[in-house]
Order: C-alpha cells, then sequence, then structure tokens
C-alpha cells in the first residue's frame, strides 16, 4: 500500500466487504482495510457507536507483510493486508493457494499487485526474478552437490525450498527400491548402498 495514496486513488477507492466480516470491516482496490461505523451492544446491555475509520497496519517483523487487526465479538487477530483485499476482490483462495505480490513488494497491496496462486508458482516466480535471498534458498550459491554433481542446467532438481540434485535423487531411488526388495527377501540385482561413497571410514 503506498503510504499516502494520491487524491486521485483515494477519490476513486472502490471498497468492498471483506468475506466473513461483512458489515464490519471493508478492503479496497488501493490496499487498505477499514472499519465502518456501527453501533455495539455491551454485556451490560448499553449500547455504543462506533465510528469507522482507516485501519493503520503495521509491519509483520518476520516476514515484512502488512497485518491489520480484526475483530469480531470482541476477539481481535491479526490479518495479512494483501489477503484481505484478494478476499475482498477475488474470493476465497483455492486449497494450497496463497496471496502473491507480483512485483515483490510486499507492502504493495493494490488489487492489481496481487493474485492468488500455488506456493509453488510463488517460488518459481522468486527464482525467475533472482530474488532468492528472502525465501531461504537452499543450496543458491552452489555451484555443485555434496557428492560433487554439478547444478547445471539438466542435473538441477527446483523445490519449493531451494535447489535438489537430480543424480542424488535418482541414487537414492535406486538404493531405496534395492534396499526394499533385499528386505522382502526378493532376489535382486545385488544390491549394493550407492551413497556410502561419501561417507568416511
Ligand atoms: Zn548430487
Amino acid at each position: 500500500m503506498p503510504e499516502t495514496p494520491s487524491d486521485l486513488d483515494v477519490s476513486t477507492e472502490e471498497w468492498r466487504p471483506i468475506p466473513g466480516f461483512e458489515g464490519y470491516y471493508e478492503a479496497s482496490r488501493i490496499g487498505r482495510v477499514r472499519s465502518l461505523s456501527r453501533v455495539v451492544t455491551r454485556t451490560n446491555h448499553s449500547s455504543m457507536a462506533l465510528k469507522g475509520r482507516i485501519l493503520k497496519p503495521h509491519i509483520r517483523k518476520n516476514n515484512g507483510y502488512y497485518v491489520v487487526g480484526l475483530s469480531r465479538n470482541g476477539k481481535p487477530r491479526n490479518y495479512y493486508v494483501h489477503r484481505l483485499v484478494l478476499m475482498a476482490f477475488r474470493g476465497l483462495p483455492e486449497p494450497g493457494q496463497e496471496g502473491c505480490h507480483e512485483n515483490d513488494i510486499r507492502t504493495d497491496n493494490r488489487l492489481e499487485n496481487l493474485r492468488w496462486d500455488t506456493h509453488l508458482e510463488n517460488v518459481h516466480d522468486a527464482i525467475k526474478r533472482d530474488r532468492l535471498v528472502s525465501i531461504g534458498y537452499y543450496n543458491r550459491d552452489k555451484t555443485e552437490c555434496d557428492r560433487g554433481h554439478p547444478f547445471d542446467e539438466e542435473n538441477t532438481l527446483i523445490r519449493p525450498e531451494g535447489r535438489g540434485c537430480k543424480k542424488c535423487r535418482r541414487l537414492m531411488e535406486r538404493e531405496r527400491y534395492h534396499a526394499a526388495k533385499a528386505k522382502q527377501g526378493i532376489p535382486s540385482r545385488a544390491y549394493k548402498p550407492l551413497l556410502v561413497d561419501t561417507e568416511v571410514a
């Protein structure tokens, strides 16, 4: 969200109810969240008018995303602003989808910068854009795996958590296959653990 949206942004700002918070909170196309004016009844049956306002988001320290506190039935909880904007304008995510920022700026919660997508797509985007540091890109600085196989285009496995070695995976699968057969007493090609060569006797 821009820290101070332009007058034009504000005058044309479109608000929509946040699913699950209808009548209480709305999110806007430029990434703001507001509470709606309403009358609440307290436990002693007196009523109190609450004036709607634009909520001030806070940056969550461990990941840099904006969060706002929303309460329903008096229990405030923090919610990611980008998810609220997506829910209001695009509906709820499919299982496994997460809120992604097109330009990778986690505080830019304009709708046009957001989409629901799978974690894997989000990570592939990260790889494409060479912005790997922030997501803990495993093995990113290595040119070869621990067993000396090259991390070249052909041999590199892209996984959500980072890079893996295709050769090592094949070896490991083979080893598991033959180990399982040997365990069942099924005649198999001479089973020889293939990964022991990395162990130092
Ligand atoms: Zn390897």
